[in-house]
């Protein structure tokens, strides 16, 4: 064996020991087994029959089955283009594992092929969980999802941008990062082809290897890893982050707008703020108040106030974002003292108005954190719960804007709220990101 690879390291240069023995593999460890489970439905149907996850109506097409090779061959050459291109141009000829005469050791290959198994997993679950965010999902991973049934090919069955990045770049990359030798590499890249041909196969073969990744294709939310590592882990990111909601709560939140020194003689909410449509503070949001559905800002009410004062101002901030400062939502100013709640329609720009920035409920709007009137919940996947606060402050002067920018920043509002603050009220939604 080690004289067997020492004649090829001594005939062949590096580039094409790389290119050719990867291109062997792919063909061996994906090619061949994918060819082995799809003709198993033309020799063998009652075995099949029997053996398939799903039932019979849900199986792709003969159509469907063309249409998966050719995009599965578009994607092998891609990839190929892609490697040759970066070993011949970028690396001017350099390989990008080790090429030595020696072969790697039994423990170097057992300790990097582990190794790269979870780095493989981490990077692989979080570009999956990414590729389900709505943008991404509607115009790159959907195509993968084509197949609710999925047939041992369909694994390649993506957008080339899919194929690059979610595919290709976990499983080559950690095998460089850690230094293996290009034999290590390809163990461990015949393993991952073969184990996703097989766990997109449809079979309930080696111990229902198949059953976890055929699931998220049947039921799309759920076990979004492939060897199942973080996609159990999330149960404890759950509960860590229920955990900070109830500890959060409890504790006044040293990020919050009213933690500032100008509430320092109001330290507690007076005013009793509601959301008819939504509930008690604290509810969580539905669909339609995050950035999973049309963004509404939750429609608030509170009482007419007794205490004479000038005006309101109301925050929205999320300060559970893993970021030493909140995420400002809306800031909003200028709110007439007249005003006892405020709807959806007063949040739309008035166009044609003297002043900038002003909104149709007759009040201003301030700098959040993409320049827009608000920007709707949508915290990083797999982060648990967030607090969405609405602070509705009550001003016994009006904010002096003259010296501010024209979209006022929360800083300037800060500031000039010093010595202000009449008492102020708050009402919180909870979201996740699904
Ligand atoms: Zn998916
Ligand atoms: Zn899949």
């Amino acid at each position: 064996m080690e004289q067997f690879w020492s004649d090829i390291v001594t005939t062949y240069s590096p580039l094409q020991i790389e290119f050719l023995g990867t291109l062997l593999v792919q063909i061996l460890s994906f090619w061949v087994p994918s060819a082995c489970y799809i003709s198993l439905d033309y020799c063998f149907p009652s075995f099949s029959q029997r053996h398939k996850l799903q039932s019979a109506y849900k199986q792709p097409t003969q159509r469907d089955l063309y249409e998966c090779l050719r995009v599965v061959l578009q994607n092998q050459l891609l990839t190929s283009a892609v490697h040759f291109v970066l070993l011949l141009l970028v690396q001017q000829g350099k390989p990008s594992y080790r090429v030595t005469s020696f072969l790697p050791s039994l423990p170097e290959l057992t300790r990097d092929i582990i190794l790269s198994l979870l780095l493989r997993e981490a990077l692989f679950y979080y570009g999956h969980r990414l590729l389900h965010s709505r943008y991404l999902y509607s115009r790159i991973h959907k195509q993968h999802h084509k197949f609710t049934a999925p047939i041992a090919l369909a694994a390649q069955y993506a957008h080339p941008f899919e194929q690059l990045f979610a595919n290709a770049l976990p499983i080559s990359a950690p095998p460089q990062l850690l230094g293996s030798h290009i034999v290590t590499f390809w163990v461990f890249l015949a393993y991952e082809l073969a184990n996703t041909a097989t766990v997109h196969s449809g079979y309930d073969f080696l111990g229902g290897k198949a059953r976890m990744h055929d699931a998220h294709h049947e039921r799309f939310n759920l076990n979004y890893g492939s060897i199942g590592l973080l996609d159990w882990m999330r149960y404890f990111q759950y509960a860590l982050g229920y955990l900070t909601l109830i500890v959060g709560a409890n504790s006044r939140h040293n990020k919050l707008f009213t933690s500032h020194p100008a509430f320092a003689d109001h330290p507690f909410p007076t005013i009793p703020i509601e959301c008819p449509e939504l509930g008690r503070s604290g509810t969580y949001l539905d669909k339609d108040h995050t950035s999973e559905g049309v963004g509404l800002i939750p429609a608030l009410t509170w009482p007419s106030p007794a205490d004479d004062f000038d005006e309101y101002l109301l925050i929205s901030e999320d300060p559970d974002a893993p970021i030493p400062e909140s995420v400002i939502h809306g800031i909003y100013y200028r709110i007439p003292r007249e005003k006892t709640g405020v709807q959806n329609p007063d949040f739309r720009v008035l166009n044609n108005s003297p002043e900038k920035y002003m909104l149709r409920g007759g009040f201003k709007y301030g700098q959040n954190r993409h320049g827009t009137v608000y920007v709707p919940p949508s915290p990083f996947f797999g982060h648990g719960p967030h607090r969405y606060f609405f602070e509705l402050i009550a001003l016994n002067n009006s904010l002096e804007t003259e010296a501010m920018n024209d979209l006022v920043t929360l800083d300037e509002v800060q500031r000039a709220i010093q010595g202000k603050v009449a008492g102020w009220g708050e009402w919180v939604g909870v979201f996740e990101s699904p």
